[in-house]
């Protein structure tokens, strides 16, 4: 079921019960009212005639009978009788209409009680006790509220009628509502399914911003931003990625070509050698790095998270970092802690690791004295580590973009890198659920303060 019909029902079930209610309120109201009113009319008869035949002694029952049966306010199919104490009976105007006499068993209850109503196939009857000096008198009144009942049942035919003209109108003003409240998600239904992966440029268009379907379509506009972005940077990545692969395989075929060219000795063809060797290392080193990357990013990595010690960490990425140029140096300083738990993470060795060697390598590549200075510590909640240098340091405005893919900024001299070293520093230590500083001033060095949670 659709909304709109969904919501011309619950519209529909809610205002018929609220009709229903009133109208039966209205009802009942008037059925009471009857009621009151006719009960007010046979006491009123019942008094008259008792008032006349008791209190007037020009007037006997046989005149009495004559006056009340040309009456022209007599209810129909009246009957009232007057019985003394002794129940008897010293008056009866008109007949019984095939109802029995009133018992002793109810006279006597019209005298404890005073006054007593029935309804026995819609003939009313009321009886009441009448005083006379130091006699008491039981009158009983009854007869058929012919009018009253037809206009009531008059009335409830009206309302009935009116109830359900109603419920139909209902119904169609309220699927009538809901498809002008709805015909505003129907247009953005529309406008969404008109943008494809390949437009993304494309934004709602917006009547207002302040109701719920135009913060719908400000959300629905943000995410095409968010995703617009992210697109770019992906076709960023892939042609930056695609450019740093295709400059050292092309150094190396042009090296290799070269030395083809004519015969060389073999220290021209060692030389040749190790330069290719060196452009593979750089290449292997990129494809390991963008392997990694696409790991982190695709959170393939975070199935094989485990505890990592990062102490541990720390030495191994000393021992390869120092492997790479024998003139690195790399100090690392562990503060005293209680138990060998309070440096574990829950991680990935081989991305910490290797986030832990590009800072160590950067630090190292970059500064005069080729020297890292590594602090590890442990808190209660977080492990931090920090890798100083004495470098170059890094300019303000370059401190945010250096996260950046491919981004190297101007200090690098002559430095060999893609730019990609950090940016999957950031990658790795967020997807530990951990941050990234940086401490920098261009000209005295920089300090990367990496956080990470602790192993619950
Ligand atoms: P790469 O080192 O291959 O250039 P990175 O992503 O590791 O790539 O670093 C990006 C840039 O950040 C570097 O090119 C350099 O400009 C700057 N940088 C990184 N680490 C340091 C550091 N310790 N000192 C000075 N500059 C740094």
């Amino acid at each position: 079921m659709n909304i709109r019909t969904r919501l011309a029902l619950q519209f529909l079930v809610l205002a018929s019960v609220i009709l229903g209610i009133a109208f039966a309120v209205v009802f009942m109201r008037a059925a009471d009212f009857r009621k009151e009113e006719f009960i007010g009319r046979m006491k009123d008869r019942g008094n008259n005639a008792a008032t006349m035949l008791l209190q007037v002694d020009e007037i006997d029952d046989r005149l009495l009978r004559k006056i009340e049966l040309a009456s022209p306010v007599r209810l129909p199919e009246e009957t009232i009788t007057i019985h003394d104490h002794a129940d008897r009976e010293v008056l009866r105007l008109g007949d019984q209409h095939g109802r029995s006499e009133p018992t002793s068993e109810l006279l006597a209850l019209i005298r404890k009680d005073g006054t007593y109503y029935s309804n026995l196939a819609d003939r009313e009857l009321l009886g009441f006790s009448f005083r006379h000096g130091d006699e008491e008198y039981v009158v009983i009144a009854s007869g058929l509220d012919i009018y009253g009942r037809r206009k009531l049942k008059n009335q409830a035919q009206v309302m009935l009628a009116t109830y359900l003209i109603g419920v139909v109108l209902i119904f169609f003003i309220g699927r009538f509502f809901a498809m002008r409240a709805l015909s505003p998600v129907q247009r953005l239904v529309w406008e969404f399914q008109q943008i494809g992966a390949s437009d993304l440029s494309k934004r709602i268009q917006l009547d207002n911003d302040t109701d719920e379907l135009a913060q719908l379509a400000l959300s629905f506009n943000d995410l095409l931003a968010r995703l617009q972005d992210a697109f770019q940077v992906q076709r960023n990545f892939i042609a930056n990625a695609s450019h740093e692969l295709r400059s050292p395989l092309t150094a190396i075929s042009g090296q290799l070509e070269v030395l083809l060219l004519n015969p060389r000795t073999s220290a021209e063809y060692e030389r040749a050698l190790r330069s290719v060797l060196e452009d593979m290392h750089a290449l292997n080193q990129l494809s390991d790095r963008l392997l990694l990357t696409a790991q982190v990013e695709t959170g393939a990595a975070a199935t094989g998270f485990g505890p990592v010690r990062m102490d541990e960490v720390l030495w191994v990425a000393r021992d390869e970092v120092l492997r790479m140029d024998s003139r690195y140096r790399v100090d690392v300083m562990i503060d005293e802690v209680e138990d060998e738990s309070d440096l574990l993470v829950n991680g990935n060795e081989t991305l910490l690791h290797s986030m832990v060697t590009n800072l160590m390598a950067n630090a190292c590549k970059f500064a005069d004295d080729r020297r890292a200075l590594i602090f590890l510590k442990s808190s209660t909640n977080a492990i931090s580590l920090q890798v100083r240098d004495q470098g170059p340091g890094i300019a303000t405005e370059d401190q945010e973009r250096i996260f950046e893919p491919f981004y190297r900024a101007k200090n690098t001299g002559g430095t060999k890198g893609h730019g990609i070293g950090l940016s999957l520093v950031k990658s790795i230590v967020l997807s530990h659920g951990g941050s990234i500083t940086l401490d920098s001033k261009l000209g005295s060095g920089s300090v990367f303060a990496v956080t990470l949670p602790k192993a619950a």
